[in-house]
């Protein structure tokens, strides 16, 4: 399968993007405590990019869940890899996620949250991929809404690699 890459947000834009969400969150928390819940392995880049910019104590935690096998369709199967250290009892939580697709994974994964009664609980993430919606999900903060493409860099992998690009790129599966 041969296929090439090309940037859909640069660098700059990307950061840029990352920031105005953190401004958001200032202004809507103030000086609340957050605890930032980074679902693994794609949401670690916009997570420790996201938290350089908040004014807020945060403290951080990270779950691991599969929905994706190395394959670029979703499985709509959810199943918990790695669960949190901490109670996130009374805290004000934010997941921060890579991207949302069909919503599978997050919609499962916010209500086993709630049921562990944070005192509040929103969701922030990096992309958001709404015309392949399957729940009723959308979350709070967004940075960038792209279109139904296959992406990867900034923490996304594509067979767990390319995580490491600076930039989102689009993967262009060439014709057989
Ligand atoms: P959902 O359950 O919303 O369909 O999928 C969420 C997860 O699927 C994301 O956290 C991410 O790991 C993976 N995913 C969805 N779309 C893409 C994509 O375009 N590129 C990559 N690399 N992963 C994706």
């Amino acid at each position: 399968m041969s296929y090439t890459i090309s940037k859909l947000i640069p660098e700059d834009e990307l950061r840029e993007g990352i920031k105005k969400v953190a401004e958001r969150i200032n202004n809507d928390y103030g000086d609340k405590d957050v605890h930032l819940v980074c679902v693994l392995k794609g949401g670690v880049y916009f997570l420790t990019e996201l938290s350089k910019y908040l004014k807020m104590n945060v403290s951080i935690d990270f779950m691991s869940v599969s929905s994706y096998g190395s394959s670029t369709v979703s499985s709509g199967v959810v199943k918990i890899i790695k669960d949190l250290d901490e109670p996130i009892k009374d805290k004000n939580v934010i997941v921060v996620e890579d991207i949302v697709d069909t919503g599978n994974t997050l919609s499962y994964l916010i209500s086993m949250l709630k049921d562990r009664e944070p005192a509040s609980i929103k969701l922030c993430t990096m992309l958001d991929k709404p015309s392949r919606r399957e729940k009723d999900i959308d979350a709070d903060y967004t940075a960038f809404t792209i279109p139904d493409k296959f992406v990867l860099g900034f923490g996304l992998d594509f067979d767990q690699k390319y995580r490491n690009l600076p930039y989102i790129g689009v993967v262009e599966f060439d014709e057989q």
